[in-house]
């Protein structure tokens, strides 16, 4: 062997165990995006029959609000424009409540607000006089607020 074809003989080599390398990481981003995709196209389809649930309220909301707002204009003809708007606004907004994915989210945030109301509300009911200014202090306070002495 000449120092030139052992050279080549490397060379060759060289590239065969590279174009391996590559098509390994070929194959690699293949399974890869493959799993991406799959995701992605799942997330896709949930997204777009969400899209689907609200578009079919979206419409119900809409014609509601429509036909209750005609029917508010025919009630009060004299304010036939501000009743329409008026009327077809609430009747919207209830049936929007009712029938959307976003309003039943709406509901239940309502419904955790005045749950957390009630229960702040509840623990700061609870108050121990301060026996050395008199301040009204919160159950929870082992010192008064107004002259921070020991009370409790
Ligand atoms: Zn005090």
């Amino acid at each position: 062997m000449t120092d030139e074809s052992k050279q080549s003989g490397t060379l060759d080599d060289d590239a065969e165990s590279f174009n391996d390398r590559l098509s390994e990481i070929r194959d690699e981003d293949d399974n890869e995006s493959e799993t991406e995709y799959g995701i992605l196209s799942e997330e896709y389809d949930s997204v777009n029959k969400d899209n689907k649930d609200s578009i079919d309220a979206w419409l119900v909301v809409s014609l509601t609000g429509v036909v209750f707002g005609l029917i508010g204009a025919v009630a009060s003809p004299e304010n036939a424009i501000f009743a329409f708007f008026a009327v077809g606004a609430i009747a919207a907004s209830i049936v929007w409540l009712y029938t959307t994915p976003r309003g039943e989210q709406f509901r239940e945030e309502i419904a955790e607000q005045q749950q957390q109301d009630a229960t702040s509300t509840d623990s700061t009911e609870a108050k121990q006089v301060c026996p050395n200014c008199g301040w009204q202090n919160p159950a929870r306070n082992n010192y008064c607020y107004d002259c921070g002495k020991k009370i409790g």
